[in-house]
C-alpha cells in the first residue's frame, strides 16, 4: 500500500475533491437540519439517502463494492467534516461504515460482502454495532449475551444497551459468547425474538438513534457468522474498535475545529470595555491554546492514517493515541469555546452549547479514555523501556 507521498497526483486530487465536495454537502445539505435534528431527536430517513447517493455511506469502501475508494487520510478528513457539523451524520458514517463496513470487508466471506456491502453503500439497510450490555461495558471480554448451536442455526439470547442507530437499523453485528469465548453474528431485524427500545433522556446524541436491542432466543443462519467462530475477539472486534477508534478522533478534531471557528468568529464580533473580545490577551490564550491544540489533534489523526495507509505494525497504538488525544482536546476547546461566548454560549441559539455537549462522549466510547490510557501506558512501558537504567 503506498502512503500519501507515493500517491499519484490524480489519486490523491481526486481524493481531496470528494472530501472537498463533501464539506460543501455538509454545509447544504447537513448543517441546516442539526437543531431540529437535536429537538426532534432523530435524523431524517431524506438525509440518510442523500448521503446514500452520494456513497457518503460507504466513502473508505472499494469502488466494487458502491463505495469511493477513499483512503485513510482522505477519509479522516471526510469523517472531521461530518464531525464538525452534526453528531448524527458523524455517528452514522462511524457505525454503519468503520464499525461494520469496514469490518465486514476485512472478515466477510466472498457471499457475505457481495450481499451485505451493496445494501449498505446504497443505504437500504442500516447497520449497528452491539457490543456493550447493561452490566458490561469497559470489561467487553465478559459480555453475557450468549450463543449455543441448535441443528442449522445458531441461536442467541441476551440484552445490548447504547447501541447508536440500533432503534432504525436493519442489521446489527452482534458479539455472543459461549463458554467464554467469543463470536460476532449477522442479526437481521426481521429475525423472530429481536426487538429495540429507543434510549431518551440523553445529554447528547439525542438524534443518533440510540437503543437496547433485546435478543430472546433469535435464531440466525450458520452462514451469518462474521469471522471465525469463538475468535470474535481477537479478530472482528478489535478490527472494528480499531476503525471506530480512527473515526472517532477525527471527530474529535471536527467539534474541536468547530469551536476553533466559533470562538474566533465571535471574539471578533463581540465588545466589551469598548474593544473586541479579540483584543483581550486572556481571550487571546484561550484562543492560542485552541489552535495549538487542534492542531496537534490533526497532526495525530493524520500520523495515524498515514501508518494505516502504509499498514504499519504500530498504526492501531497511533490510532489510540490520536483517540485518546482528540477527544480530549475536542472537551477542553469545546469548553473554552463556550467560556468565550460567555452567556451567550449557555444558549442553543450558538452552536458552542451544542459541542460543549456533544465532545464528552468522545471520552467515553470505543473504549474510555482510562482504557486508552491503560493501552498507551502498556505500549509506553514496553516500547521506551532502556534495560540498565541507573538511577
Ligand atoms: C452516546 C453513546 C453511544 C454508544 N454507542 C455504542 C454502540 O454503538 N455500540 C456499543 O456496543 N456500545 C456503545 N456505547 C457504549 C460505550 O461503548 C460504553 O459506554 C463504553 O465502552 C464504556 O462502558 P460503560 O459505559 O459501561 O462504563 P464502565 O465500563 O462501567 O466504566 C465506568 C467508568 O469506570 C472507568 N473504568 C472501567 N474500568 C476501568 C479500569 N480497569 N481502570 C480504570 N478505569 C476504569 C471507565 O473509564 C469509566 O470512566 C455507546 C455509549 C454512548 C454513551
Amino acid at each position: 500500500m503506498k502512503n500519501i507521498q507515493e500517491m499519484e497526483p490524480t489519486q490523491a486530487n481526486s481524493q481531496a475533491a470528494i472530501v472537498e465536495e463533501a464539506r460543501t454537502f455538509v454545509d447544504k445539505e447537513v448543517r441546516p437540519l442539526v437543531r431540529k435534528m437535536e429537538d426532534e431527536g432523530t435524523m431524517p430517513r431524506e438525509l440518510i439517502d442523500k448521503m446514500a447517493q452520494k456513497g457518503y455511506l460507504a466513502a473508505s469502501l472499494p469502488v466494487s463494492y458502491g463505495g469511493l475508494g477513499l483512503d485513510a487520510i482522505h477519509y479522516g478528513l471526510f469523517t472531521e467534516a461530518f464531525g464538525k457539523a452534526s453528531v448524527a451524520a458523524r455517528s452514522l458514517i462511524t457505525v454503519h461504515t468503520s464499525l461494520v463496513s469496514e469490518t465486514l470487508l476485512r472478515f466477510g466471506t466472498k457471499e457475505q460482502k457481495e450481499t451485505w456491502l451493496p445494501r449498505l453503500a446504497r443505504g437500504e439497510q442500516i447497520a449497528c454495532f452491539g457490543l456493550t450490555e447493561p452490566d458490561v461495558g469497559s470489561d467487553a471480554k465478559n459480555i453475557k449475551t450468549s450463543w449455543h448451536e441448535e441443528d442449522d442455526y445458531y441461536v442467541i439470547n441476551g440484552v445490548k444497551k447504547w447501541i447508536t442507530f440500533g432503534d432504525i437499523a436493519d442489521v446489527f453485528f452482534i458479539v455472543a459468547a459461549n463458554q467464554g469465548k467469543s463470536s460476532v453474528f449477522l442479526v437481521e431485524r426481521a429475525y423472530e425474538g429481536v426487538e429495540t427500545r429507543a434510549i431518551e433522556g440523553l445529554m447528547a446524541s439525542r438524534s443518533t438513534h440510540l437503543a437496547e436491542i433485546h435478543l430472546r432466543d433469535v435464531k440466525v443462519p450458520k452462514s451469518h457468522v462474521i469471522g471465525r467462530l469463538n475468535f470474535g475477539f481477537e479478530y472482528v472486534v478489535s478490527t472494528a474498535l480499531d476503525n471506530g477508534r480512527y473515526s472517532i478522533a477525527w471527530a474529535g478534531v471536527g467539534i474541536a475545529q468547530e469551536g476553533v471557528d466559533a470562538m474566533v468568529s465571535y471574539s471578533r464580533t463581540r465588545s466589551q470595555f469598548d474593544q473586541k473580545l479579540s483584543s483581550f490577551q486572556l481571550i487571546r490564550g484561550m484562543i492560542a491554546d485552541a489552535v495549538t491544540k487542534v492542531h496537534a489533534a490533526r497532526a495525530l489523526c493524520l500520523r495515524a492514517g498515514e501508518m494505516r495507509l502504509a499498514k504499519e505494525d504500530e498504526a492501531t497504538i497511533e490510532t489510540t493515541i490520536a483517540k485518546y488525544f482528540a477527544s480530549k482536546v475536542a472537551v477542553e476547546v469545546a469548553s473554552d469555546a463556550l467560556q468565550v461566548h460567555g452567556a451567550n454560549g449557555f444558549s442553543n441559539q450558538y452552536p458552542v452549547e451544542r459541542l460543549y455537549r456533544e465532545a464528552k462522549v468522545l471520552e467515553i466510547i470505543e473504549g474510555s479514555s482510562q482504557m486508552q490510557q491503560e493501552m498507551i501506558s502498556y505500549y509506553g512501558l514496553r516500547h521506551y523501556f532502556k534495560r540498565g537504567y541507573s538511577i
